[in-house]
């Protein structure tokens, strides 16, 4: 028989760490931990097979068949607590968490203090001779239950959280700030109005029986996973629908409990920068996600962490050690234990630690423990850190990189000149590193409103996810590091500064007031995630430098891959940028920009309306000098590696002018009229440019230009060389599907070749070969090989072609697609490796085949993304090329492969 329920409890467990599919990240690691003699409360964790099972057939049907293992697994949990579960005297009181194979922080929901009920809560209060703490319970038991099962949520975004508005009438009334200030009798008002609330907005009594509470809350954490933020989430990190989460039921350990109980957040390392640092947060007499709420501001762990704290925040030591004591002064028998806890989890895991602790009564707790999320900055350095503290070997450093993640470390920060000039408004915590600088938005949902937005919130919730994503950086007025923004910010890798206090916002009229300075909707600010300042107005930004531990990741990088990395590059300035970041050669130099600037259009166009090869040639003639220059910059910038330059591709009509006033001026250019000019224009009109007259088309119906490009590029060489020069040109056709087609272009290459070798008295090494992006050109490759030195996959006009989805227009359905699973992602930026990478699969086999010398790689936008450079190592290619800020990415993912492979 299947099992459904493993229990974990006083040293002993019957899952571990390695079975994350099964008991998910959260339930796998609390086994794990006690197995490593951590003090865990006890508990049992439900599979997420369970999860699929309650999602085809049902709640009935699923729990019927789980219930047995769950009673038992609730009779150890009350046998090593002591307690009985809906026992009147002496109650057991658990908490239901969801916990799935990858962490989802904050994406599904818990309920604490399950098993209350008015009888409960008395003996609760009895038992503990502590009435407070009782009713504290109660009422957070009622309000999490009422809003994770009872779907007590607020209905649209101007409104708060019913129970939260309950509490500041309150509070208001009582003429007090903190929830701490509510007495027992408070708290007792608390839960009748919070069921009168439930009563009203739901017509359903509060349950009391325990047992019914906890199959709600089973229920309502299968439930969440299906919940919008929830698969917004699985989307964002490509994590499958069918994974499902665990249900984890502990017991309660109580942090609300008195001055001498607690909870906190803790990281082995710094999450932001990656020093080998402990640090963390935590709240004395509180419970469970107080401290990443932002209700109250919390505390620092550590002494040294408490001092830098006071010092960003402008407040003065002795206000510091009197109000805001680290835990290492106000408990330090407790803070030893944690710090000797925080050592043995990483030891034990080799990788920095995210931890979750509850302090009762002067005892510590475990709650949780899991590979922490971390910047771009802090994974580079953590891997290199470990590795060189010999925790790990070189290999698993590198396979610790997320190549995507590198992307953060390539992104600009500010202009330190421009920073001198620019006027700070106010002081946050520094959450997420990075500088970003935009539009203001108040509402989560309208940061696209600005093409750069940056989000500005009193404190955000997970609903906000989405428009965290869009927006360029996020500012909050409250929150700690580890509160809810700064955690989701740091796990995107986007710029955010936090608890920035004196920034008053008022939602209703959209304008944020800083020290007496208003900032609108719309305005400009800028944020500085790595110091927490904001800045009024745009600052430029600049980019960032590749050196120490990330040069050190690119050195085994280097080590490891078989594949190579190009870049695409258009310009001598693309190929340097690329070079410093490693590229070996230009995979991709598109021309057309080359036929663009200043007079170049003219003589273009001249060439578009001659009706003669004659006036085509004059015309070329003009650009030839121009296309040379540009040839001889751009294989200078990358000598001594290969540059494949592709000819002319896009359709002949995107050249030709449309305006009166263009018309009018190559009318008189070209001595004929306007008229004729306007009928020339119009004869070149296509329904469908994309499928229409470009490509190698052009260079069938034109051959004069192919000659002219051959021409350019070969001279430059030439001319290269006899400066002492090496420079490898590869000449690239494209859009072929059509093995002739390719061999009437290579012709004339290698007979112009052959010219300017006879007259230059001198030769270069050069290669001819085509860009295979028509899915008839896979399907016979093995025919283009016998005449191609070198394929290039064009995977943006093959995914175009193989899906029949116009890229420009795709955007008005792909969304959709997503959303209804009917593709899984974009199909423009990952490779559809299901369909497109079996046209990608035959091209090279077959090409090779033929052709076994024959050279290979891919130059779409793939060639820069993650998996799809697996795929590329898995069929072979011998290098991918990407645009110049990818390469570092493409590099670590490709020696990746070859390791995993
Ligand atoms: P998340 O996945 O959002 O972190 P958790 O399941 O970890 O959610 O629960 C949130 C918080 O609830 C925990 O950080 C912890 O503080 C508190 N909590 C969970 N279980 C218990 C428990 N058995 N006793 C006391 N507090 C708990
Ligand atoms: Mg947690
Ligand atoms: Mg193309």
């Amino acid at each position: 028989m299947t099992k459904h329920v493993y229990t974990f409890g006083a040293g002993q467990a019957e899952g571990k760490a390695d079975m994350k599919n099964l008991l998910g990240g959260k339930g796998a690691n609390l086994a794990e931990m006690n197995l490593i003699g951590v003090p865990v409360p006890p508990g049992f964790t439900i599979t997420t097979e369970v999860c699929t099972m309650y999602n085809s057939i049902g709640r009935e049907k699923t729990f019927e068949l789980i219930k047995p293992e769950v009673e038992a697994a609730v009779a150890l949990v009350e046998k090593l607590t002591e307690t009985g579960f809906g026992d009147n005297e002496n109650p057991c009181l658990l908490s239901v968490r969801s916990g799935a194979r990858a962490s989802m922080p904050c994406m599904m929901d818990t309920v604490l203090n399950l098993g209350m009920n008015d009888v409960t809560v008395e003996s609760l209060s009895k038992k503990t001779g502590n009435p407070r703490f009782a009713w504290d319970s109660y009422r957070r038991f009622v309000q999490m239950y009422g809003d994770v099962v009872m779907e007590m949520k607020p209905k649209n975004k101007e409104e708060r959280d019913p129970f939260e508005v309950i509490i500041d009438e309150l509070k208001h009334e009582k003429g007090v700030e903190l929830d701490t200030d509510l007495n027992t009798e408070d708290l007792q008002e608390l839960v009748k109005r919070f069921k009168a609330a439930v009563r009203k907005s739901t017509g359903k009594d509060f349950p009391v029986d325990p047992w019914e509470q906890l199959w709600g809350s089973i229920a309502a954490v299968f439930n969440s996973w299906n919940n919008p933020r929830a698969a917004y989430y699985r989307r964002l990190e490509q994590i499958p629908d069918e994974w499902g989460t665990a249900v984890n039921v502990q017991a309660m350990v109580y942090g609300n409990m008195g001055d001498s109980s607690g909870t906190g957040v803790a990281f082995t390392r710094d999450a932001a920068t990656g020093e080998n640092v402990f640090n963390g947060e935590y709240l004395i007499n509180a419970q469970g996600e107080d401290v990443v709420a932002g209700i109250r501001t919390p505390l620092e762990i550590t002494l040294s962490g408490s001092k830098k704290w006071a010092e960003l925040q402008g407040v003065s030591e002795e206000e510091r050690a009197a109000q805001f004591p680290s835990l290492e002064e106000a408990m330090p028998e407790i803070y030893k234990q944690l710090n000797e806890t925080q050592q043995r989890l990483e030891d034990h895991y080799k990788d920095m630690q995210d931890l979750e602790f509850t302090i009762q009564e002067g005892k510590l707790w475990l709650l949780q423990t899991r590979n922490g999320k971390r910047t771009g900055a802090a994974m580079v350095k953590i891997a290199v850190d470990l590795m060189e503290q010999g925790a790990i070997d070189d290999k698993t450093a590198l396979n610790r990189i997320d190549a995507n993640k590198l992307d953060e470390l390539l992104h600009p920060i500010f202009d330190v000149s421009a920073l001198k000039n620019a006027e700070e408004i106010a002081r946050g915590l520094p959450a997420s590193p990075g500088a970003a600088t935009g539009q203001v938005v108040f509402f989560a949902d309208e940061a696209a409103k600005y093409p750069q937005s940056i989000l500005v919130r009193v404190e955000t919730s997970p609903e906000d996810l989405e428009g965290m994503h869009i927006a360029k950086g996020i500012l909050t007025a409250r929150g700690g590091m580890t509160s809810h923004a700064a955690v989701v910010a740091r796990g995107m890798g986007k710029c955010c500064v936090s608890g920035a206090g004196s920034v008053k916002i008022n939602y209703k009229t959209r304008v944020m007031n800083v020290d007496g300075k208003e900032i609108k909707e719309g305005d400009w600010i800028s944020l500085d995630g790595s110091t927490g300042k904001v800045y009024e107005g745009k600052i430029s930004t600049k980019d960032p430098e590749m050196s120490g531990d990330f040069a050190k990741i690119m050195d085994l990088a280097e080590k490891y891959t078989r594949m190579n990395v190009r870049t695409n590059a258009d310009s001598p300035n693309d190929a340097t940028v690329a070079r410093q970041f490693g590229a070996k050669g230009i995979g991709l130099c598109r021309t057309e920009h080359m036929f663009f600037e200043g007079e170049r259009i003219k003589a273009m166009r001249e060439m578009i309306l001659s009706t003669t090869e004659k006036g085509r040639r004059k015309a070329l003639d003009k650009l030839l000098p121009f296309q040379r220059a540009d040839f001889e910059g751009i294989l200078e910038a990358m000598q001594g590696y290969g540059v494949t330059i592709r000819l002319l591709d896009p359709p002949l009509h995107e050249f030709v002018p449309h305006e009166e006033a263009n018309q009018k001026e190559m009318a008189d250019e070209m001595g004929i009229s306007l008229d004729e000019v306007k009928a020339l224009v119009e004869s070149l009109h296509e329904f469908n440019p994309m499928l229409g007259h470009r490509g190698c088309r052009l260079g069938n119906t034109y051959p004069e230009i192919t000659e002219m490009q051959a021409r350019a590029i070969i001279e430059a060489a030439v001319n290269l060389k006899q400066r002492g020069v090496e420079t490898y040109p590869e000449i690239m056709v494209p859009l072929i599907g059509n093995v002739k087609e390719y061999k009437l272009q290579a012709d004339i290459i290698h007979e112009t070749a052959k010219k300017v070798f006879e007259e230059k008295g001198t030769k270069i090494d050069y290669l001819v070969g085509t860009m295979i992006e028509v899915p008839r050109a896979t399907l016979t490759a093995d025919l283009v090989a016998k005449e191609a030195e070198f394929f290039s996959f064009g995977t943006n006009d093959l995914t175009q072609m193989t899906l029949g989805f116009s890229r420009d227009d795709a955007g008005k359905f792909l969304d959709v697609y997503i959303e209804k699973g009917i593709l899984k992602n974009d199909p423009f930026q990952i490779l559809d490796q299901e369909g497109v990478g079996q046209l990608v699969k035959m091209g090279v086999d077959k090409g090779r085949s033929a052709n076994p010398e024959l050279k290979i790689g891919i130059c779409g936008e793939h060639g820069g993304e993650p998996s799809s450079v697996m795929f590329c190592d898995s069929v072979g290619m011998d290098y991918v090329s990407c645009s110049p800020f990818r390469v570092p990415i493409a590099r670590v993912a490709a020696a990746q492969a070859n390791i995993r492979r």
